[in-house]
């Protein structure tokens, strides 16, 4: 059974709907399920009008219209969304009458995109000639912890979610809402933004699907971020540890965490393109190596740099000990750190869990927070083995004019991660792409 996930610039209209309905019945033999996001840019528009309604803007039309326009295009019937419609507008009513918007509420009107995206597709699929139904996957054992905004199936969810497939009709394909779940309360959750990729892999794991396919615009993963890197390339086989490595580091082919389940339950990932189906994508696994030592270039802007001095740390054991307990006291995660003898920097992406935990850390030393910072990442197996790779990436770096202010480069670590000012990356990650992919490939 092959578990295919379409994201919201594949379902975006009915040009790329077309093309994802050939992609499905060109697969027709096998054992499918489609997980579908909302159309490109629904989510987002419902955000906004959530948090305008929080403000007591009370504005629902525009995203409505948006999405019947799209319904409109694939000649869905009116009354199809039409009961989605009238909850949108009242639970907004009641954001805008209360001007709170709770992470559970956020949750509850950002769900409408992937309930209202797989009604629409599977009824036009059906019109089309391909027998396919809609489901929410909350009914298909989809049941989540309580936390909101990043929600997780609970423990055994995968015997529930087993038997609710093994019921449903063999000759419709299931097409299954990404991104949402429903807590045993009944509370509708989501899995967190840009969510739905990690839907499918859960379903994938649960399952025990032979491949879950992620199918979105580019020709899978590429070695850098395309809108900065034109050169960018594809990379036919990753393993899980690099895809995993890059996807958390802001590449935007995959979501952070959606490889884990497939990494626990050895399913393979393929990453493909609806607009050129054709294309082999990236096939991401527990035995492929890419064939190069470098894989990729990735970044994460907006992050924060924090800098902790204390002349306490000279020579005292434990001092990280009590910085790294109050920073996890407060839920601050850290990607990257270094350290003197009376000095450490990190970097974050969390401001909110950072203010809280800033009080506590001044106490231990003088703090310096400074905003607007980029984690640029090396990606590849190896690296610390490769006699001047690190020189010639800060070399190229320094060439493009980039200050570097922080590095880490571990032993048995497969990232050289740098710090450097969000201002610079189109400068820095083109020169690094030429330097380490298009000038003299890796050995
Ligand atoms: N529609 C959700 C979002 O935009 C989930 C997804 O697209 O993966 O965040
Ligand atoms: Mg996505």
């Amino acid at each position: 059974m092959i578990v295919m996930k379409f994201g919201g610039s594949s379902v975006a209209n009915r040009d790329q709907i077309d093309k994802v309905l050939n992609i499905v019945r060109g697969r027709r033999g096998q054992a499918l399920v489609v997980v579908c996001s909302a159309h490109k840019g629904i989510t987002n528009a419902l955000v906004d009008t959530a948090r305008d309604a929080a403000e007591g803007r009370y504005a629902p039309e525009p995203v409505i219209e948006r999405q019947q326009a799209i319904a409109a295009e694939l000649g869905c019937a009116d009354e199809l969304l039409a009961p989605f419609y009238g909850e949108i507008r009242d639970l907004l009513r009641g954001i805008s009458l209360v001007r709170e918007l709770s992470p559970r509420s956020f949750d509850y009107i950002t769900s409408f995109g992937e309930r209202m995206s797989v009604r629409c597709i599977a009824d036009y699929f059906v019109r089309r000639g391909l027998a396919a139904r809609a489901y929410d996957v909350w009914d298909l054992g989809f049941i989540t912890d309580r936390t909101f905004g990043r929600a997780r199936p609970l423990p055994g969810y995968e015997a529930t979610m087993k038997a609710a497939f093994a019921a449903l009709p063999a000759d419709e394909i299931p097409m299954v809402t990404g991104y949402v779940g429903k807590s045993t309360q009944g509370d509708v959750t989501a899995v967190g933004r840009n969510g739905s990729d990690l839907t499918a892999t859960l379903i994938a794991a649960a399952l025990g699907a032979d491949e879950v396919q992620i199918w979105s615009d580019t020709d899978g993963v590429l070695t850098a971020d395309p809108s900065v890197v034109d050169g960018a390339r594809n990379i036919p086989l990753m393993h899980f540890g690099e895809a995993a490595e890059l996807a958390y580091f802001g590449s935007r082919a995959l979501h952070p965490s959606s490889l884990v389940p497939a990494m626990s339950a050895g399913v393979p990932v393929r990453v493909l393109n609806t607009n050129r189906p054709e294309h082999p994508g990236t096939v991401i696994d527990d035995h492929s190596r890419a064939s190069e030592s470098v894989t990729s270039i990735a970044y994460k802007e907006n992050q924060i740099a924090v800098t902790l001095r204390s002349t306490r740390m000279f020579g005292q054991a434990g001092f990280l000990a009590q910085v790294f307990d109050i920073l996890g006291r407060h839920g601050v995660v850290v990607d990257l750190i270094a350290t003197s003898e009376i000095s450490v920097s990190m970097t974050l992406t969390d401001g909110a869990a950072l203010d809280r935990a800033l009080p506590e850390l001044s106490a231990l030393g003088e703090c310096r927070v400074v905003r607007g910072k980029t984690l640029l990442v090396v990606v590849g197996q190896s690296l610390a083995h490769r006699a001047g790779l690190g020189a010639a990436i800060l070399g190229a770096t320094a060439e493009a004019g980039v200050n570097v202010e922080m590095i880490s480069y571990g032993l048995h670590s497969i990232n050289f991660s740098m710090v450097i000012d969000d201002a610079d990356i189109d400068r820095a990650v083109p020169v690094l792409h030429r330097m380490l992919f298009e000038d003299r490939p890796p050995a």
